[in-house]
């Protein structure tokens, strides 16, 4: 007697290949049996007319603290995504020095807890994360470690522009302990502070280690927007100078300046293809980016510490300084009434869900003096939602079946927990968002769009036993209806439940049916496969 057996559905395997019609038996948390035949089971699920896919896989998150925040994992099962890979874009919650660094972790990670802190989190690496994390929440979770987190953790001064000999060396060894703990990568963060100090040099002495590993490297790059054919370059020079596996994070571009020339990036990283570089490629399906709305300062005064940055805007006479160079950022540049401000974490929620032009008329001033006013109030904190793609190159990239589909999110409980702010609507629609799309446009058979969620993910991550409908993988099942899978999600009320899934099942438990949670917290941490 199996413990649940789906009947009657079309299976879409996660392989890319033709859809087939068989029952899936399942037993403890793995996938027993895929049969024609029917076999008796304690639970029948029916699922006539239906999907019956892996569960979804994320591998470009930030939901490194919501096993501790919002452990259902709501905004990420009502869509069915059962697996998430933590420490994109160079920040990692682990590894940390504790000791050192209580307050940066504090600050980075407690914003989103009722009382504004952390509850007590042992795991200090890897190997404590993935152990702490098991049983904890309602979603698989792995670990990139953030090249941010090494710096962090092995420079006197994580923002030098060259770590001392010894201290790469220290940084290597940290990334070295972690991969064999079971990482699944190392990620960067090339816009953000520290990774924004690094130069190539140190980034491919750390790609090496990766490299030996055999493990991926996701980089968000120096720039999507105006230098981002550069940027693509320094991406292949660190995979021809390393051997290591490249992955760019949110594959797009983000300037006005190159609207229309996917084309030509594309060629771009094809061409090291045939070289014989592996990279490979995530994308969220929305032509809205978002990120720190100070993201639109300029990197000399990104560079400085955040008392130095408050003071220079709280100074107007030096703020014109940085003015012409705000307007001309990538961010900006589209204009006040495309940059939304999403959320000022709780400093100035009469702005929240706001365009920037929209605040400088509840402010009456003008814009550039609304976005000084708006960071001074925030202490810098505001997030920022950006109209910043075009739609021809955002599908262009869709089409390819080596960009996995993301949500470069965090997992929110949007139904039994708290939401801060208005978040980038990605958070909680992205997969289900992809099927509809690739419905609507009919980008590709719905048997390749499962594959970039599912078995493309975990083979680029590498991720074990999952991302496929086998016997002996594990029981992570997402059924849907094709017809009706979709978003309900906007800009401005981002988390609604999505449309047309019918039941998530994650290591063989049930996470959602009935249109709700069940509250089984089934997740497990996740290692990497071992060579
Ligand atoms: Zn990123």
């Amino acid at each position: 007697m199996y413990q649940i057996g789906i009947l009657n559905g079309t299976v879409i395997d996660g392989s890319g290949n033709k859809p087939y019609r068989a029952n899936v038996f399942i037993e403890k948390d793995r996938i027993a049996a895929i049969s024609e035949e029917v076999f008796p089971a304690c639970k029948v699920v029916d699922a006539s007319g239906l999907i019956v896919a892996p569960g979804f896989i994320d591998i470009h998150t930030h939901s490194d603290s919501s096993p501790y925040a919002a452990p259902g994992f709501e905004s990420y099962i009502h869509q069915g995504v059962t697996t998430t890979i933590n420490g994109n874009c160079g920040g990692s919650f682990v590894p940390h020095d504790l000791a050192k660094h209580a307050e940066k972790v504090q600050s980075s990670f407690g914003s989103r807890f009722e009382d504004g802190k952390l509850p007590e989190v042992r795991a200090t690496d890897v190997a404590s994360y993935v152990e702490e994390v098991t049983g904890r929440c309602a979603n698989n979770n792995g670990m990139l470690v953030g090249h941010g987190a090494l710096r962090e953790m092995c420079m006197a001064n994580p923002k030098a522009e060259k770590p001392a000999p010894e201290e790469l060396e220290a940084m290597k060894a940290v990334l070295r302990r972690e991969l064999e703990a079971g990482a699944f990568g190392l990620s960067m963060g090339l816009i953000y502070v520290p990774g924004v100090y690094s130069r190539t040099e140190e980034l491919i002495e750390l790609a090496k280690v990766v490299a030996e590993y055999g493990a991926i490297l996701p980089i968000h790059m120096r720039s999507e927007a105006e230098h981002v054919f550069e940027a693509v370059d320094e991406v292949g020079r660190i995979a021809r100078e390393s051997g290591a596996h490249v992955h760019i994070s949110h594959f797009k571009i983000m300037s006005k300046l190159h609207w229309g020339e996917a084309d030509r990036l594309l060629a771009q990283v094809d061409s090291f293809k045939k070289e014989g570089i592996h990279i490979s490629f995530d994308q969220y399906p929305f032509l809205a980016s978002a990120t720190s709305l100070n993201s639109c300062l300029p990197a000399w005064v990104r560079k400085m510490s955040r008392e130095e940055q408050l003071k220079f805007l709280a100074d107007p006479k030096r703020y014109e300084e940085a003015i012409p160079e705000i307007e001309e950022d990538a961010h900006y540049i589209i204009g006040p009434d495309k940059v939304l401000v999403s959320s000022t974490q709780g400093t100035a929620p009469q702005y929240d869900g706001r365009f920037l032009s929209e605040i400088a008329e509840m402010m009456q001033v003008p814009p550039m003096e609304a976005y000084r006013q708006l960071m001074l109030t925030t202490e810098l904190r505001a997030r920022g939602i950006f109209f910043s793609m075009d739609r021809e190159d955002a599908l262009k990239i869709a089409r390819r079946l080596d960009v996995s589909v993301i949500s470069d999110s965090t997992a929110m409980d949007f139904i039994n927990g708290k939401v801060n702010g208005v978040p980038h609507p990605r958070t909680g629609n992205s997969f289900v968002r992809f099927l509809r799309i690739n419905r609507e446009e009919k980008l590709m058979p719905l048997e390749k769009a499962v594959y970039k969620m599912t078995g493309l993910p975990a083979s680029q991550m590498q991720i074990q036993g999952r991302g496929l409908i086998r016997e002996g993988f594990f029981a992570d099942i997402t059924i849907f209806d094709a017809d009706t899978v979709g978003d309900n999600g906007s800009f401005t009320k981002p988390l609604v439940k999505a449309s047309g899934i019918s039941q998530v099942i994650l290591n063989g438990q049930t996470v959602w049916e009935n249109g709700g949670p069940t509250g089984v917290k089934s997740g497990m941490g996740l290692i990497r496969a071992r060579r």
